[in-house]
């Protein structure tokens, strides 16, 4: 592993102490203590600063994405086609409240891809997180990304239901990506969840069971 990803690493340990960093923490503690917080965290930011812009465009899109979370990954492709809309949840082991940067650092670092797979994220209150760029190609249904979007809800909708304030916020975005991409919402295939094209139980019974009122209501 390379200074930077040592650097990294330890950023994540002190902003995210969870089961999922594990890993990343058994990883760093050799090196962490000759670095200090300040150069973790400034290492962090040079990242966040140098985040690409995704093409957001505000007439169609809902106003709560959060713009400021965009996170930077490498070697993207620009997307060949947009015909689908993916459901994830973050499937954590207990149900909590992932953030994009969280699921960023564990993409990128502990499952060695690009960086961030989801294009979105929505966390529990309904704040709608940017991910990876909307125009490149996710990293989200293995043997489907080149013509879809891939939207997480945190949670782990196998045993917690998602939250109102999720479920409004991705009627919002659904509806925004219908009039962006003219997708044809109500067909079948086209706003699906994870389990219908891998083998996986992603997005969770509960989160898959709404997927009707979703498609419904983000007219
Ligand atoms: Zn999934």
């Amino acid at each position: 592993m390379n200074r930077r990803n040592f650097i990294l690493g330890a950023a994540a340990v002190l902003m995210f102490p969870s089961e999922a960093f594990a890993k990343t923490i058994v990883r760093t503690e050799r090196s962490f203590a000759k670095m200090t917080v300040e150069e973790a965290f400034k290492d962090l930011e040079t990242i966040r600063d140098s985040a690409l812009k995704p093409e957001i465009n505000p007439a169609t899109m809902p106003e709560v994405i959060d713009r400021d979370l965009i996170l930077m990954t490498d070697d993207m492709t620009l997307r060949e086609a947009t015909k689908r809309i993916i459901v994830h949840h973050t499937g954590t082991v207990k149900d909590r409240d992932m953030s994009a940067r969280e699921a960023h650092l564990l993409h990128k670092y502990e499952c060695e891809w690009a960086g961030i797979g989801y294009h979105y994220m929505i966390r529990k209150n309904g704040l709608i997180e940017a991910g990876r760029p909307e125009q490149f190609t996710g990293a989200h249904a293995y043997g489907n990304n080149k013509d879809s979007i891939g939207i997480a809800l945190s949670g782990n909708f196998e045993i917690a239901d998602p939250t109102d304030a999720q479920i409004e916020s991705l009627v919002k975005l659904v509806a925004g990506l219908k009039s962006k991409y003219s997708l044809p919402i109500w067909e079948k295939g086209v706003v699906i969840g994870h389990r219908d094209v891998n083998d996986t139980k992603c997005p969770g019974e509960n989160l898959y069971d709404m997927l009707n009122y979703v498609r419904n209501n983000a007219i």
